[in-house]
């Protein structure tokens, strides 16, 4: 039982005791005043049995309102201690309607009292009981517990249910950003741990030219050796310059801005960006016909994805081949297909290539400059803008790159 029903109780029982009291009480009264007409029943009888010619004053005294020989009849009657005063305080009936009046006053009292200090008492027993429950939930929920979220009993216990919910929308909230730190820790982890890789073998090429620039006594062989020193320098320079762009995006230090933006200022952004390498192998990059269609987007990031997947396109192609582009407007997405002739990806390593750092094993990719970066960087942009990217072989050789970008 909850202590509103415990009141609702105590009201109605206050509320039944307090009815009989007052029926009680009247009927106390009407003794008395039954008990007051019997007497001067009583005086009538005697006094007009013996002179019955005082029956007509009687019936006078009875109908004067006014009460006019009261004052007379007080004054004889006070002879034989027969006064107000006297009389009611001798009136048994009043006596007992006094004490049993009092009795019932004070036992009523008490029970009021005591029924006033159990609900207190209770109330504060459950108000200490919901209080400790509460700094165990949050207890709990500082220590990294949340298992409390998904105990609906342990939860129904608390009687404002707005506070529960409070509660548990606490709980969910510091899980979320519990396992989202802890996501976030791994990653910078691996991270730290495949930069430190990555930078190992192009730092330490360049350790061994410098040795060898150094020791060599031939100009010639100077000039060869500072230009294999040069070389590794650009290497080291354009991974470092791909690994800060990596750690920012992990780390959320770049935020996409969104905007409102045309495919066409998209795709010109991009083609523009390859273009120079693009003729240098004489490559043609052909756009299909398409609708210019509005996307929100982050423009100067979307570029950059998809001209990484344009420069894979002219490094794995063989020279003068051709990369087209397709669109298609489907339901919630646009879908940007880049097609090349080029050396196409081995089954099985689809979905590996746009993982961090990956190259495939071959000797086309090993001539290739690169360092695996590009596609990772190209599928992180398209699917924290909300789209995905994904490869499939071409026709008859080369691949097709399906990028599908949200368009509301
Ligand atoms: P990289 O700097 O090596 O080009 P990317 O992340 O851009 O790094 O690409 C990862 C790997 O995917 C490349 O090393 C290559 O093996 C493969 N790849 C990417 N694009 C193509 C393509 N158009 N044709 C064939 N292979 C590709």
């Amino acid at each position: 039982m909850d202590m509103k029903q415990k009141a609702l109780g105590f009201t109605v029982v206050f509320f039944i005791i307090t009815l009989f009291c007052g029926l009680w009480g009247i009927g106390v009264m009407r003794g008395a005043y039954v008990n007051e007409i019997h007497t001067v029943q009583n005086i009538a009888g005697r006094v007009i049995a013996d002179y019955p010619e005082t029956e007509r004053v009687f019936a006078q005294a009875l109908a004067d309102m006014d009460r006019n020989s009261a004052d007379v009849g007080a004054d004889i009657l006070s002879h034989y201690g027969y006064d107000e005063g006297e009389r009611i305080e001798e009136n048994v009936s009043y006596i007992k309607c006094v004490k049993n009046l009092t009795m019932t006053l004070a036992f009523f009292l008490t029970a009021t009292l005591t029924c006033i200090f159990i609900i207190l008492y209770n109330v504060d027993k459950q108000r200490e009981k919901q209080e400790e429950e509460i700094i165990s939930v949050l207890d709990e929920c500082l220590s990294g517990d949340y298992a409390y979220i998904n105990d609906l009993d342990r939860m129904r216990r608390f009687k404002n249910p707005l506070f529960a919910d409070t509660l548990i929308k606490l709980g969910r909230s510091f899980k979320l950003k519990t396992e989202r730190l802890n996501e976030e820790r791994d990653n910078t982890k691996t991270l730290v741990t495949d930069i430190s890789h990555q930078l190992k073998t192009p730092v330490s090429a360049l350790k061994a030219c410098f040795t060898l620039y150094a020791e060599a006594e031939k100009t010639t062989d100077k000039e060869e050796f500072h230009a294999r020193c040069k070389l590794q320098m650009n290497k080291i320079e354009t991974l470092i310059a791909a690994l800060i762009q990596i750690s920012r995006l992990e780390t959320r230090m770049i935020t996409l801005s969104i905007e409102k933006v045309f495919l066409a200022e998209i795709l010109a952004g991009a083609i523009n960006t390859v273009y120079h390498k693009a003729q240098k192998k004489q490559i043609s990059i052909e756009t299909v016909d398409f609708e210019n269609i509005r996307l929100n987007l982050d423009k100067k990031w979307t570029i950059e994805a998809i001209a990484n997947v344009l420069d894979n396109a002219i490094k794995y192609s063989p020279e003068a081949s051709q990369i087209t582009i397709n669109i298609q407007k489907l339901y919630n997405y646009v879908r940007v297909l880049i097609e090349d002739d080029g050396i196409g990806i081995p089954k099985g390593e689809e979905t590996k290539i746009f993982k961090r750092f990956y190259r495939i094993n071959n000797e086309t990719v090993k001539n290739q400059e690169g360092n695996g970066v590009g596609l990772y960087l190209t599928r992180k942009i398209i699917e924290d803008e909300g789209g995905t990217i994904f490869v499939r072989p071409a026709v008859e050789r080369g691949s097709v790159f399906c990028i599908n970008l949200p368009c509301q």
